[in-house]
């Protein structure tokens, strides 16, 4: 079976966020901020040309391994186009926010200077905090973090909708993308087959994982268990009891709407209290190679 991963254009994101602002009134600041950037992100990538080439051998090898195909520090990120796209992010985010940030301190940060770019990059995919060569409060660090991760994403979304073209799912049935091997975003299950995909967090591929185990230890027995919040019973975490681990899925089998995964992502910031009150982890950061 193949699962074919949709960009979904910036005509679509907007047409989406409008349904989203309607859905959850509560949440239209960050709605309207997260519309910003994904419509940022598909138009940097329309301009993005894939320069990682893998062999079918070496593909095929990787998977059936359950290693991903490639390490994301491999996956090739040019600087200026980067730097383009993370200064109009950066514009985007700092706008609405009440903060000492401004475009111009994080556009001057060494950091995203030459030498220190590709250190950063890995600082930003470890989830590690930035290094502290500014006034920054660790909060404004997290929010530069954040805009950086969201700056590479297209990179990630160009190679990866490449590499693993009509790959076969049965070959990959994991807690972490074939590709980069990033933690799931989100999930959801699919309207007419009920087949649960999760998106990656970083390259957006989607990719199959079975409903009945835990994608991310081999430790659970059983099903999975779940929790939701009483108004949104179609948005759920699904959690193991062994790993305590959770990734939030939207049930789409009895309800017809377009989503995008990470806009559902920002509207259930509830549900990832909820579960965190529970002593779960939501599943994050990358499996190395
Ligand atoms: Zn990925
Ligand atoms: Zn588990």
């Amino acid at each position: 079976m193949i699962v074919e991963t949709v960009d979904p254009g910036t005509e679509e994101v907007e047409r989406v966020a409008e349904e989203y602002l309607l859905r959850y009134p509560d949440y239209s600041g960050a709605i309207a901020l997260y519309g910003e950037v994904m419509k940022a992100q598909q138009e940097a990538l329309e301009g993005l040309e894939c320069q990682l080439s893998l062999d079918e051998e070496e593909r095929q090898r990787s998977l059936l391994m359950g290693e991903p195909l490639v390490d994301p520090m491999d996956v090739p990120v040019e600087r200026g186009a980067f730097l383009e796209l993370f200064e109009r992010l950066t514009g985007a985010v700092l706008e609405g926010r009440d903060s000492e940030l401004t475009v111009e301190s994080v556009l001057a940060w060494p950091g995203l200077g030459e030498e220190r770019f590709e250190q950063t990059r890995r600082a930003v995919l470890e989830g590690a905090e930035l290094s502290g060569d500014n006034e920054w409060s660790a909060e404004d660090r997290n929010v530069v973090s954040g805009i950086f991760w969201e700056a590479l994403a297209p990179f990630y979304r160009k190679c990866g909708s490449i590499l693993t073209f009509s790959m076969e799912q049965s070959m990959w049935q994991r807690g972490f993308c074939p590709f980069c091997g990033g933690a799931p975003l989100m999930g959801l299950f699919r309207r007419d087959d009920g087949l649960w995909l999760l998106e990656c967090s970083l390259c957006h591929s989607w990719w199959n994982v079975p409903r009945a185990s835990c994608p991310f230890c081999d430790e659970s027995e059983g099903s999975l268990k779940f929790l939701y919040l009483e108004q949104d019973k179609g948005q759920r975490a699904y959690y193991c009891g062994s790993c305590g681990t959770y990734v939030k899925t939207v049930d789409l089998r009895e309800e017809d709407r377009t989503t995008l995964l990470p806009m559902e992502d920002v509207v259930t910031a509830m549900l990832d209290r909820a579960a965190e009150e529970e002593g779960l982890e939501r599943a994050r950061g990358y499996t190395e190679r």
